[in-house]
C-alpha cells in the first residue's frame, strides 16, 4: 500500500435525509482519516438536478455536524465541477482512450432489439469505436470510453476480497453525453482523483460501479484508490433496511435523545469490531479503527445494544457536558431551553439522575424535581399518595427539618423516626415525599432530592403539600 497520507471522503447524494447507513459510511471514513493524521473530505453528489434539494444537503450537513464528523475544507459540490469532468472526457478522446459515438437513441434501441431476438448480449457495441476522425459526420456525438473487450477487470477490495469482472460484460460506457453533460460515473472518478482520495470506503451497493469506474482510471492512467465496499445494514429482523425497518434519518435518532458519542460508538460497531469491545471512547475508536476489522456479512440494527451503549456513555460523561447536550437536545426537538437556574440545578442533580438512564428524556423526566418550580403540581399517579393522612405527616415533619443539619445521615434519622412515630415503614412515607418534592413517582431517592434541593426549598415544598 502507498505511503501517501490518507485522504478519505464521504460523498452523499442530497436526495433525502442522512440515514443510518450513510452516517456509518461517513463515520468509517472519518475514523480512518482522523486516526491516521489524514484528511477527511465531503463531496455533495448533486449532479442529479431533479432529485437533489438544498434541504437534503442541509440535513446532511446538520446530521454530520451533530455527530461530530467534521470535514476538512469546504464541502465540494459535484455539479459545480461539471466543466472539469467534461474536460477529462475530452482528454480521454485526445489520448485515444475514448471515442466519439454518433449512434442515435433509435439506433441503440434497434441494436438491442436485434441482440435480444438473436439471443446475444444486449450490451451496446458502438460501430464508431474504430472509425477514424476523417469519416465522422458533422452530427452530435457522445464520448464513450474504449473499454477492453478481452480479459478481466480486477477489483482488489479490502473488505470483499478480489472481485473479478469479465471485460466482455462491460460496455463502452458513455462519459460525456451528446448534450455535453458528463455522466455521474465519470464525475465520481475525476473528483476522487482531483481530491487526492486514497481510500474509497462506501456501501457495497457501489461495488458494480467500481468496475466501470476502473475504466476511467485506466483510461487516464491514474492511481486506483484502495477500495473498501462495506456491507449494508439490515433491520433487526435481518431484512434489508427500509423505512419500515427503522431506516430513520439521523435527526430522528437525535430526537430520541441519544448522545452523539453513543451513536458514534454504536455506528462504529455496526459491521466493524475490535475484539470483544462494545463500549469505547472516540479516542479508542480512532486508535483501533481499521478497514481490516470490517466484516463481510451485513450488520444488523440492535436497539437494545444502542440503549446499553448509550447508558454507558451517559454514565461516563461529565455532568456539565451532559447538561449542555440536554440543552442542545431540547433545542433540536423544539422544546423550551433550560434557564441558567435549571442548568445549574440539573448539573448538581446529575449524579443521582444518570444511573442507568438510556437517553436524555429519561434524565429530564427523573430531573423534573429540580427543573420544576414551586408550587409543584403532582401528576395523577403521584397525587394519589397525597391523602389527608400523608399531608398531616408532611406538615409534622417540617419543624424537625428546620433544625436539622442537612446531611444524608441526619435526614435518614429524621425520616425514619417520623415514620416509626406514625406506625409506618419509611417506604410508606416515600411516596408522599416524592409527590411533594417532585410531583412524580419516578424520581431519584428522597434523600438525594432533599440534598439537591437544599433545606429551604425542601421545607417550602413540604409545606405547600401539607397545606390542605
Ligand atoms: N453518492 C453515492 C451515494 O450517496 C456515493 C458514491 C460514492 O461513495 O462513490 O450512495
Amino acid at each position: 500500500m502507498s505511503e501517501r497520507p490518507v485522504v478519505t471522503r464521504f460523498a452523499p447524494s442530497p436526495t433525502g435525509y442522512l440515514h443510518i447507513g450513510g452516517a456509518r459510511t461517513a463515520l468509517f471514513n472519518w475514523l480512518y482519516a482522523r486516526g491516521r493524521d489524514g484528511t477527511f473530505l465531503l463531496r455533495i453528489e448533486d449532479t442529479d438536478r431533479a432529485r437533489s434539494t438544498p434541504e437534503a444537503t442541509q440535513a446532511i450537513l446538520d446530521g454530520l455536524g451533530w455527530l461530530g464528523l467534521d470535514w476538512d475544507g469546504e464541502a465540494i459540490s459535484q455539479f459545480d465541477r461539471a466543466d472539469r469532468h467534461a474536460e477529462v472526457a475530452r482528454q480521454m478522446l485526445a489520448a485515444g482512450t475514448a471515442y466519439k459515438c454518433f449512434a442515435t437513441p433509435d439506433e441503440i434501441e434497434a441494436f438491442r432489439e436485434a441482440a435480444r431476438a438473436e439471443g446475444r448480449s444486449t450490451l451496446f457495441r458502438s460501430p464508431w469505436r474504430d472509425v477514424p476522425e476523417v469519416d465522422h459526420p458533422d452530427a452530435p456525438y457522445a464520448i464513450r470510453v474504449k473499454a477492453p473487450r478481452a480479459g478481466e477487470t480486477v477489483i482488489d477490495d479490502v473488505v470483499q476480497g478480489r472481485v473479478t469482472i469479465r471485460n466482455d460484460q462491460l460496455d463502452d460506457m458513455i462519459v460525456l453525453r451528446s448534450d455535453g453533460t458528463p455522466v455521474y460515473m465519470l464525475a465520481v472518478v475525476v473528483d476522487d482523483h482531483d481530491m487526492g482520495v486514497t481510500h474509497v470506503i462506501r456501501g457495497d451497493d457501489h461495488l458494480n460501479n467500481a468496475a466501470r469506474q476502473m475504466l476511467v482510471y485506466h483510461a487516464m492512467g491514474w492511481d486506483v484508490p484502495v477500495w473498501a465496499h462495506i456491507p449494508l445494514i439490515h433491520g433487526e429482523d435481518g431484512k434489508k433496511l427500509s423505512k419500515r425497518h427503522g431506516a430513520l434519518g439521523i435527526e430522528e435518532w437525535r430526537a430520541m435523545g441519544y448522545p452523539a458519542a453513543a451513536l458514534r460508538n454504536y455506528l462504529a460497531r455496526l459491521g466493524w469490531s475490535h475484539g470483544d469491545d462494545e463500549f469505547f471512547t472516540d479516542a479508542q475508536a480512532l486508535e483501533w479503527f481499521d478497514i481490516t476489522g470490517i466484516r463481510k456479512a451485513p450488520a444488523r440494527l440492535d436497539r437494545k445494544k444502542l440503549d446499553s451503549l448509550s447508558a454507558q456513555h451517559i454514565a461516563a460523561m461529565d455532568d456539565a457536558s451532559l447538561v449542555a447536550e440536554i440543552d442542545d437536545f431540547l433545542a433540536a426537538t423544539a422544546q423550551p431551553r433550560l434557564s441558567a437556574a435549571q442548568r445549574d440545578g440539573l448539573e448538581r442533580a446529575m449524579y443521582c439522575l444518570k444511573d442507568r438512564a438510556r437517553a436524555f428524556p429519561e434524565l429530564i423526566e427523573k430531573g423534573q424535581f429540580i427543573l420544576t418550580e414551586r408550587p409543584v403540581t403532582a401528576d395523577e399517579a403521584a397525587a394519589r399518595a397525597l391523602d389527608p393522612v400523608s399531608r398531616r405527616i408532611l406538615s409534622q415533619l417540617t419543624p424537625h427539618l428546620q433544625s436539622a443539619s442537612w446531611t444524608r445521615e441526619a435526614l435518614e434519622g429524621i425520616l425514619t423516626r417520623e415514620a416509626e412515630a406514625n406506625g409506618m415503614k419509611f417506604g410508606a412515607l416515600a411516596a408522599p415525599l416524592r409527590a411533594a418534592l417532585a410531583g412524580r413517582t419516578a424520581t431519584p431517592s428522597v434523600y438525594d432530592m432533599m440534598l439537591v434541593l437544599g433545606q429551604d426549598e425542601t421545607i417550602a415544598r413540604l409545606e405547600d403539600a401539607g397545606r390542605v
